[in-house]
């Protein structure tokens, strides 16, 4: 064959040589014809009008020549290459030493330093057809020395080999009839498997324990823990969207207050989501398109401004300097401090003046009512309000059926709670009021801006 090459070789470069001379001989008859074209006449253009034929005619050879040539020389061309040879013998040729190398590492690995044949390397030049890749190399030098070995394919799962199988089709059939059962078991789900299988062609000796018969590989690629089937499937859901809070000032409400001036609503939206498990366990939510079905309301909040009094209409809080409000609309006498006197230690300020009864008892800061009733201890009608972190105040001896509060009531700084009676251990109409810090009774004169 490769001497067949060599003579078509050499008869293209021959034809070379000869084509050398025509093109030479072309150039010349052009410079006869530029000559005669100066000195023009008849005969000249006559002749120029044959040149020009026999050009086209000689251009088109040239071109038809020209690419047998080029084809024929790179065909025929020779590279650089590195020979395995075995008791000289040529087995193939590697297009690298570093291929070759590898291919020889390969058989020593596979059959033993011991049995591996020596295998020499050369570099020869060759045509480009003859190089193989190093599997090729690998496997006929298997096949003609390593009698003991045969073709396997290792199955590996994310990277961590599971067994070896002589059949290459039993592994797509075998994983085919997984994906299948899990079809069944999720029917509405698109499967898939979450560990990655790759395999790799190899060669083993018959008793290696990881060459498995197909019935082996099948079991353990169904072992529980081998593979986890991942599956997706779309999940109809209503869901709720939060509705949104704005606060609008007001100075209708003193600093610290706020009300509620519209209620907020939940909106609902219908949502198809793709939802992927692996096993059983969700690992992905992602939203494929929803709709809303009821728009959220935004909630309307109003937060107090006012620092000083402040009139709710029909009637005016006093606001003192202290951190509560007056407790009393237009009582403003102070008949009993705080402290020691002759009924025994008092734990709180009475406030009462002309008209007293009737007055209307106003709640001296937010909080929320705790205690709203009679009381058998002394204070007769009475309620008590927590204002948060520990401060808590009282209001007793209210009027009978006077009380505008219960028990768990939001109430507003300045907002009435009931009327000035004399219910309870009580001698005359006036407010009973205390402060309460973590449960102690404390003087509320500081917190009413008094001394
Ligand atoms: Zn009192």
């Amino acid at each position: 064959m490769e001497k067949l090459f060599d003579f078509i070789y050499n008869c293209i470069y021959n034809l070379g040589l000869v084509t050398g001379k025509i093109i030479g001989g072309f150039f010349k008859k052009i410079a006869h014809i530029i000559k005669k074209v100066f000195h023009f006449n008849k005969a000249s253009f006559s002749s120029a009008k044959t040149f020009v034929k026999r050009s086209v005619v000689f251009v088109l050879i040239a071109a038809v020549i020209g690419t047998s040539v080029f084809v024929a020389y790179n065909t025929g061309n020779k590279v650089k290459a590195v020979a395995l040879i075995i008791d000289g013998e040529t087995i193939g040729y590697a297009a690298t030493r570093k291929a070759a190398t590898t291919t020889e590492n390969k058989v020593a690995a596979l059959l033993g330093e011991d049995n591996a044949p020596e295998i020499e390397l050369k570099e020869k030049r060759t045509v480009a057809n003859n190089i193989r890749s190093a599997d090729f190399l690998l496997q006929t030098i298997i096949e003609e020395y390593g009698d003991e070995l045969t073709p396997v394919n290792e199955v590996y799962i994310d990277g961590e080999l599971l067994c070896a199988v002589k059949d290459g089709d039993v592994i797509e059939q075998a994983v085919a009839e997984v994906l299948e059962l899990a079809k069944k078991v999720y029917p509405d789900s698109s499967v898939s498997l979450a560990e990655k299988i790759t395999v790799k062609q190899t060669y083993y000796s018959p008793d290696n324990k990881k060459l498995y018969s197909n019935a082996q590989f099948k079991t353990a690629l169904n072992a529980p823990d081998t593979l986890t089937v991942r599956h997706t499937e779309c999940q109809e859901n209503v869901n709720y969207t939060e509705f949104e809070t704005v606060e609008i000032q007001t100075n209708t409400l003193f600093v610290g207050d706020t009300r509620v001036r519209r209620s907020g609503q939940n909106g609902t939206e219908y949502a198809i989501d793709l939802v992927t498990y692996v096993g059983d366990k969700k690992v992905l939510s992602e939203p494929l398109m929803s709709i809303a079905l009821t728009q959220p309301v935004t909630q309307i909040v109003e937060r107090g401004i006012r620092a000083e009094s402040l009139s709710m209409g029909s009637y005016t809080v006093y606001q003192t300097t202290g951190v509560f409000c007056w407790p009393v609309v237009n009582l403003y006498t102070v008949t009993s401090p705080y402290g020691h006197r002759s009924l025994g230690y008092h734990r709180g300020i009475d406030i009462s003046g002309a008209n007293a009864s009737g007055s209307l008892v106003v709640a001296g800061a937010a909080g929320t009512v705790t205690e709203a009733g009679w009381s058998t201890g002394g204070y007769g009608n009475y309620v008590k309000i927590d204002h948060g972190n520990g401060v808590e105040t009282l209001y007793a001896h209210m009027l009978d059926n006077s009380l505008m509060v219960s028990v768990g009531d939001v109430v507003q700084k300045g907002q009435t709670i009931g009327r000035v009676g004399n219910t309870g251990y009580s001698f005359g109409a006036h407010l009973h009021f205390e402060v309460r810090l973590n449960g102690n009774r404390l003087d509320p004169a500081p917190y009413l801006g008094l001394g």
